[in-house]
């Protein structure tokens, strides 16, 4: 085949292990696939290799050219990784919200950077999205990646995520939860794993107040969309192109003091700070572990897309210790 480019970097085959408290405290058998173990920190290498890949196969841009994306900050430090060694440009624009400890990562792997404001929603003209879309427009031999809507973004975990879990598991995987953002990783992975066994639940997590729960039991966007939680990598108060509702089963919605309260909780019995949105998958298992009726010889997968590392001002600051009320629930 023409034009395969190389993997810069040892993406993915991240390790899956069996947390030992949580499946005893959840009384089931819990794994976790600690993602941070890409070369970017993140599950969004992933999907940053393949939609690079398949711009350069599809000449979408020319060598030395700029990639665009928006990102809070995950999939612009995987883009800026590969890109960067292969000799092309980067520019990231990225939400005022994203925590310092990104920026640092996507100026530290040679991105530039434009700060933007999302608080009027990804449609509004000073958002990351618009301004990206706009600047690629605008940009001789630039090219937006685009995550909410490039199918390489679903490809890229139908196609190394989703089967990774299937062998790791031999294949007696029955539930994966993951939060979901873009839709890519819970969308690719819930359909590979669907096709291997159809009983797999596949459950998403998103913030209270995002609208991807109404979507998959109506399919259509709620009339009113409320503001939500922030809970960085997940939440949306649009539908995605790169989320297909098929292959979920149920979304779950959480708040954001519950999951900074279960990213504390982890650590302290586990010594491993784990990321935002992998403290959101802790908290659904928190809030509806009674409605998920676990049975004691059930497999089930977490999907940890990131590190704690990532959120240490926001996550593991001295002042945001778990709150009384809810250590004493969570210890009991
Ligand atoms: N968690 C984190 C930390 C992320 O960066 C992302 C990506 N936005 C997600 C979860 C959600 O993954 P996806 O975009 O594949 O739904």
């Amino acid at each position: 085949m023409n034009n395969i480019v190389p993997i810069p970097l040892s993406i993915g085959n991240t390790p899956i292990r069996k947390c030992d408290f949580l499946s005893e405290y959840f009384k089931t058998n819990i794994f976790v696939k600690d993602e941070f173990h890409n070369p970017g920190m993140s599950s969004k290498d992933r999907p940053a290799y393949f939609m690079i890949q398949d711009a350069i196969q599809r000449n979408r841009i020319q060598a030395g050219g700029t990639f665009v994306e928006a990102s809070s900050g995950n999939t612009g430090l995987g883009i800026a990784l590969i890109a960067r060694q292969l000799g092309y440009k980067v520019k990231i624009f990225v939400s005022k919200s994203c925590s310092q400890e990104k920026i640092d990562k996507l100026e530290e792997a040679g991105a530039s950077i434009e700060l933007c404001d999302n608080s009027n929603g990804l449609q509004d003209f000073q958002s990351t999205q618009f301004r990206a879309q706009s600047f690629a427009a605008k940009e001789q031999n630039a090219y937006f990646t685009n995550q909410y809507y490039n199918t390489q973004n679903i490809r890229a975990h139908y196609r190394t995520t989703g089967p990774e879990i299937w062998e790791q598991t031999d294949g007696q995987i029955t539930h994966f939860l993951c939060g979901i953002g873009t839709g890519g990783t819970i969308s690719g992975v819930g359909r590979f794993l669907k096709e291997q066994a159809k009983a797999i639940r596949i459950w998403g997590v998103e913030p209270r107040g995002s609208i991807l729960q109404h979507y998959l039991k109506h399919r259509t966007a709620p009339n009113a969309v409320r503001p939500f939680d922030a809970i960085e990598g997940i939440g949306r108060n649009f539908v995605p192109g790169s989320f297909d509702p098929q292959p979920i089963d149920q979304i779950f919605q959480v708040e954001k003091d519950v999951s900074i309260d279960m990213a504390q909780w982890y650590y302290q019995h586990t010594d491993i700070r784990c990321g935002f949105s992998s403290a959101a998958v802790l908290a659904s298992l928190k809030c509806y572990s009674a409605a998920m009726r676990f049975h004691s010889d059930d497999n089930v997968l977490l999907f940890f897309p990131d590190h704690g590392s990532r959120y240490l001002s926001k996550l593991y600051a001295e002042n945001s210790k778990v709150s009384t009320s809810n250590a004493h629930s969570l210890n009991g």
